[in-house]
């Protein structure tokens, strides 16, 4: 039997298995991919478990910063062992309340995304006492890749527009308690392939840089975003970046002479990449049912546990694909049928006229690269299920259990 099969056994579907050392293996290898000097900024967005994000964390020279979004995610970040200094704070809803919060816990870098949030992240910090660093987040009139998720270019709650800046100079460098120190792009998610990916973190570079001369400030802090790429719920691997290093490298050279003395610090972003492959998602069929030549596979897992958010177009849509060595007990993929899961909504879909081996209720299939965007981008409360259970593993051995448990507080 296999350890997979062995742990739902054990726990119980649906079930999550991340394994450490392959989140340890995405962080070596996106730090190799990328030049020596850069900052890497794990999104907890992508899985705020804190034992994933301290595996991100630890690393010596090789550790990631946290980019965080909400108080629950600093509350992770924290639990995790991330310094608050080194975190950066993002999102274009940052209350007074959560702001407060933040920088009495320490953090100190801010993304920002106009000139009245830079004054409200002024005003958390005055009544610290203290001046908080801000990166001013960027949305592009001009972009150069095509990629799944587009975040610019368009008018959009996310960052100031460029055409903008020079004229608001003056206001952003007068905010009391808050300082302009660099730019925060993040353009593109999951890019198609190396050359768009460079191609775009190329130009964040030349945008940042002209940014600068309007602002006339020096920046000490260029986040130029992320888009590294990763496979979702489907077999594969993750992508081998073999030229970005020296590309970034080169353009820094001509836009950033001082980079690789750290005037400024260069930094990167990334969610997926750093914990997709991770993750393998075990769930339970529930029942197989036909209907009018169709075959429906009732799985106990459906968009409550797994790409939930899909829905919303913004994450990319599931298509899951079971790991064919692992599904069933069959040898064959012969028939076609949709993967579906227990909610009572016709949109729990994992994947429609997917290639399957005969199951029968009992069986358990593993949907591959399920570490990123996994229970906490999912409707975990639609129709009042336990949320998944989510196990931690190093090869064999099990570090971890837990599971998030939504409920219904009165006051
Ligand atoms: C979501 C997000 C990320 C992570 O995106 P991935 O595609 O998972 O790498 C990074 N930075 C920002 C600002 C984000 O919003």
């Amino acid at each position: 039997m296999s350890r997979h099969r062995e742990l739902a056994d054990q726990f119980g579907t649906p079930l999550y298995v991340y394994d450490l050392d392959k989140v340890e293996a995405a962080r070596r290898d996106l730090f190799t991919a990328l030049p020596e000097e850069f900052d890497l900024f794990f999104a907890l967005k992508a899985n705020p478990h804190p034992e994933m994000a301290r595996a991100l964390r630890e690393g010596g020279d090789r550790a990631c910063r946290a980019e965080i979004s909400s108080t629950g995610e600093l509350t992770a970040a924290l639990t995790a062992g991330f310094v608050a200094g080194e975190i950066l704070y993002t999102g274009p809803g940052k209350t007074d309340g959560e702001l407060r919060e933040a920088i009495g816990k320490g953090v100190r870098h801010f993304s920002v995304e106009s000139v009245t949030d830079m004054e409200h992240v002024g005003a958390a910090a005055r009544e610290h006492g203290v001046v908080a660093d801000c990166l001013l987040r960027i949305n592009s009139e001009t972009s150069s890749a095509t990629t799944s998720i587009r975040m610019t270019g368009k008018p959009s709650q996310f960052g100031f527009d460029t055409e903008t800046l020079a004229e608001l100079a003056p206001r952003l460098t007068s905010v009391d308690g808050a300082r302009v120190v660099g730019v925060h792009l993040f353009s593109l998610s999951n890019a198609k392939d190396e050359t768009s990916l460079i191609s775009e973190l190329q130009h964040s570079i030349t945008i940042a840089a002209r940014i600068q001369d309007e602002v006339g400030v020096t920046f000490s802090l260029v986040d130029i975003g992320g888009g590294f790429a990763a496979p979702y719920a489907t077999p594969g691997s993750r992508p081998v970046y073999e030229k970005l290093r020296q590309e970034l490298g080169s353009t820094l050279d001509v836009h950033f002479p001082g980079w690789r003395e750290g005037a400024p610090r260069v930094a990167c972003e990334s969610g997926r990449y750093l914990v997709g492959d991770s993750g393998t998602l075990l769930c339970g069929v529930v029942n197989i049912k036909e209907s009018r030549g169709r075959t429906f596979v009732i799985l106990d897992a459906g968009i409550n546990t797994f790409g939930g958010m899909s829905g919303l177009g913004r994450l990319l849509p599931v298509a899951v694909q079971p790991d064919p060595d692992h599904v069933g007990d069959g040898p064959e993929h012969t028939e076609r049928a949709s993967l579906v899961g227990p909610l009572c909504t016709p949109g729990d879909i994992l994947g429609r006229e997917v290639k399957l081996p005969p199951l029968t209720a009992g069986d358990v299939i593993e949907i591959p690269n399920a570490g990123a965007y996994g229970p906490t981008a999912s409707l975990l409360m639609f129709l009042g299920r336990p949320a998944p259970t989510e196990v931690l593993v190093r090869g064999d051995k099990v570090v971890s259990v837990s599971r998030i448990e939504p409920q219904r507080v009165y006051e």
